[in-house]
Formats: C-alpha cells, structure tokens, sequence
C-alpha cells in the first residue's frame, strides 16, 4: 500500500527507549496497518554510542545529536527522564511542529504548563499516557472516556517501589529495613531512594492527575506530601490486626460545595480497609480508583514500571499521534476551563487512627475523650488494652478511630493529646481513606 510516511524520532535509549524502538521496529508492519501511514524510526538519541542497550538498538539509527533529530521528524518520543534537556528538546520539537509524547513525570508536573500552551500555540498534541502509571491506561479514560462525567476524588497507589514496601510488610512480616534492602536487590528502589520513599514521585503524579480530572491546573508544590519513613513494623502489623492494611496513596479530590468548592491534592501513608479494592494490589503494582459522580467507583489497575510494560503506554501514544497527523487539524488542547481554587491541605477531611499510651487508671478513656470532643472530632471506634503484669505504674494502649473530620481539627486533636496529662505517649498516628 502507498503510505504516507511519518518519522519518528525517539530521545534516550534506556529501559523505555530500547524497548519502544525495538517493539515499534519489530511489529512495524502491523502498526502501520492500524494507522494507516508508515512508521520510521528515524533515530534513536542517547549520551553514549557505545553503551549495551537491551533490546539492542541498531547502530545506524543511534544518535548523540538530539536536538538535530527532534526538528527532522513528524513525531518525537521523549524518554530521556529530568528536567533538562528534555525540556528544552520537547519545546524545540513542538515548535517544529511535530507532535510530542513523553513518560516524563518530572517535566510534566513542574513544567506541564509552559508545555501545553506551546502546544496549543503550535496546534500540536502532547501525549503522556506512560507519566503516571506506566502500562496502566488512565490518562487517556480521564481526559476522553470521563470527559462528561464529574471525578470526585482519585485514590492512586501510583509508585510501586513504596507498594512493594509496604506489601512485604504486611505479607511477610518484614522490617522496613529488610523490605527496603530486598526492595533495591530487585531493582524496585534506586541507591538513593528519596524520590520514591518521601513520596516526591508519587506527589509529581498526584499533580499531573489532579490538574486532569478536575480540569484546573494544580501546581505541583500545592501537594501536601508525606513518605513512608516514619511506618514502621509495628504499625503496619497493628493495622493488619484491625483489619486494614497500609497503602501510600496519592488522593486528588474536590472538597466543599458550591462557592467553596476547591481541589486538594495530597500524598501520604494511610490506612486502607482489607476489602476495599486498593488493598488487593501486591507487591510492585499500581492502581487508581476513581469515583466519579455518573460512573461511580472505577478502578485501573496494573504494571506501574517496567521497560516493556511502559514502552505499551508509549506505542499507544504513537499510535493516536500518527493518527492526528494523516487526520490534521490541531490537536486537542489540555482542558484547564474550570479552573477550580486549590485549597490548602488543612481543608480535607479525613479520619485519624491514634494510637496513645496512656495510664492504666480509671478515668482515663473519659478524659482522652473530653480533649478529642473539645476539638469538635467525635470518636467512631477505641479500644484499650492494658499493659499486664505486675507493673506498679502501668500503661495501658488506647486506640482510637474518629469519625470523618477536617484535617486542621484533627492536627490540633493531636496536638493537644500529647501534651495532655492522661496520655504517655502518642504512639502514631495515621489518616484512614477507602471507607
Ligand atoms: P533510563 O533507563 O535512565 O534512560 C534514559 C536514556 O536517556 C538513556 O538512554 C540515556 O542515554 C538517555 N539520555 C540521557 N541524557 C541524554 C541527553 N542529554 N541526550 C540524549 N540522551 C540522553 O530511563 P528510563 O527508565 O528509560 O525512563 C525514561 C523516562 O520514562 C523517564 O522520564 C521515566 O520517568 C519514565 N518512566 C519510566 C518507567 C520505567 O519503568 N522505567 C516507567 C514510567 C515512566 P545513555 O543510555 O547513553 O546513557
């Protein structure tokens, strides 16, 4: 058949690059039958020529002059990863007016703006389905399946090297040192491991997928953001035995009504219940649950990493490009018409499970309970257990899980807690989501 040609250029040959170019020449034939034009892989751009590269590369296509390659095509990927030079290359490319993918959560989350007004400048199309969740198809059904529909909130388990964490520790009892160390030996974690376990990859996500479901542009440092440093053993094993389990989510919801409705984005640790459909997701998975007002509950799940995995999410954003350059027209700009406030993390609301050490005296559970109504939270569940023995000053440990209730009540319940005469100690504290 004569086919049109489209070129693709594709920038960084790592563990995505390799295998988009491999599968993209490997299966050539069929994906120019879907889209009805030819794909060539005009090149391919890395640091280093000689570096070994799984899936091999062909030599002919490898270049280390990218910003010659970005103008010399009708579609650039970029899988490059960080700020420069990707960003710098993906503007050069939009200006020249090819369309643009990217798997680049970092770019997207601080520089998403400055990109897709070029785009919508340029009439160009920046694709990104592999940004959040990899092999997981959730870019898409936000922006075109829910286009009419309302999201209400997004629960996302959206970095699998935490998930991996935490899963262990619940399955398998482990340390968070001994989940940590099994964790890099498999590849889940790199050396240095802030990004995942302080939760700045999953807040980069949260960005990106609050701006899209709610059509408002959220800034990535408006997402409150807290990792998995302080969730220890015990935590995790008390959360088992109360029947839920620990996930790091990141939440993006609309909350308060009418002229005081804003949008909150917000990544955390927090307690999910066994049967809700997040606590099924093990080891390096990812999943994000939906709740849509005319839908209802929707859940995406699947591979949240993985060179091969991803390199799927960047064939199908091939795909759909190719298909808008044979069809023309501009391209389908990112919807921030409703521009939304963004509210401070304060105005959640959330429910607390307190753990406290307390004296093992009578009185105590009224007196715990008089500090947490003072502060308008009211208490949904306690449980007390003493210490035993023959301690002649025993603790006893109280556990607490208050009703739904504004974030800012719940801190100061805290605050004032701890520096209650009836209370030892505040063992931990974590939010509860999913109920
Ligand atoms: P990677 O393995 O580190 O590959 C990066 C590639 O970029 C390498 O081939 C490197 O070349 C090339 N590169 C770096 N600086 C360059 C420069 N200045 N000019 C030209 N090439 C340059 O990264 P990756 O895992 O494939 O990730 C790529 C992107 O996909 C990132 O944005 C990442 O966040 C995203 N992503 C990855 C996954 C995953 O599972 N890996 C999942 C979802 C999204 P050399 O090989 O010569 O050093």
């Amino acid at each position: 058949m004569d086919y049109r040609n489209l070129r693709i250029a594709i920038l960084g040959g790592g563990n995505v690059g390799a295998n988009v170019a491999d599968l993209l020449i490997a299966h050539r034939g069929e994906l120019e039958a879907r889209v009805g034009a030819g794909l060539e892989v005009v090149g391919v751009a890395v640091r280093d020529l000689a570096a070994p590269r799984t899936p091999a590369i062909p030599a002919e296509l490898l270049t280390t002059d990218a910003a010659s390659l970005v103008t010399a095509a009708d579609i650039v990927v970029e899988l490059i990863g960080g700020i420069e030079p990707a960003r710098t290359l993906v503007l050069s490319a939009l200006r020249s007016g090819a369309d643009v993918i990217t798997a680049n959560k970092a770019l997207l989350a601080t520089h998403g703006d400055e990109l897709f007004q070029e785009a919508a400048q340029v009439g160009a199309q920046l694709h990104y389905e592999a940004a959040v969740a990899a092999a997981i198809p959730i870019i898409r059904p936000l922006r075109e399946s829910l286009a009419g529909d309302r999201v209400r909130r997004i629960l996302g388990i959206v970095n699998g090297s935490t998930n991996f964490i935490l899963d262990k520790m619940d399955a398998e009892g482990w340390s968070t040192e001994e989940a940590m160390r099994v964790a890099r030996e498999l590849g889940y974690l790199e050396a240095d491991p802030t990004l995942d376990v302080e939760g700045y990859d999953a807040a980069q996500k949260a960005a990106i997928l609050a701006s899209l479901a709610f059509h408002t542009r959220v800034p990535l440092e408006s997402v409150h953001r807290e990792g998995i440093t302080g969730i220890t053993g015990e935590v995790v094993a008390a959360a088992k035995a109360a029947g839920y389990v620990v996930k790091l989510l990141a939440i993006a919801e609309r909350v308060g009504e009418g002229d005081l409705e804003g949008v909150v984005a917000r990544v955390h640790p927090a307690l999910v219940p066994r049967d809700h459909p997040l606590a099924a997701v093990h080891g390096g998975n990812n999943a994000v649950f939906v709740e849509a007002e005319f839908a209802g509950p929707l859940m995406f799940y699947g591979a949240g990493a993985g060179g091969v995995q991803t390199a799927s999410a960047v064939l199908g954003d091939i795909v759909s490009a190719a298909r808008r350059h044979l069809a023309g027209g501009p391209g389908v700009a990112e919807s921030t018409s409703a521009t939304i406030p963004i509210l401070p993390f304060e105005a959640v609301e959330t429910r607390y499970q307190i753990a406290l050490e307390v004296a093992d005296v009578p009185g105590v559970l009224a007196q715990v309970a008089g500090v947490i109504a003072g502060h308008g939270v009211s208490i949904e569940r306690a449980l007390q257990s003493a210490s035993g023995g023959a301690d002649p000053d025993p603790t006893a440990t109280l556990v607490i899980v208050t009703h739904r209730a504004r974030e800012a009540a719940l801190a100061a319940t805290v605050a004032a807690l701890a520096g209650s005469p009836a209370v030892r100690r505040v063992a931990s504290v974590i939010r509860v989501e999913g109920l």
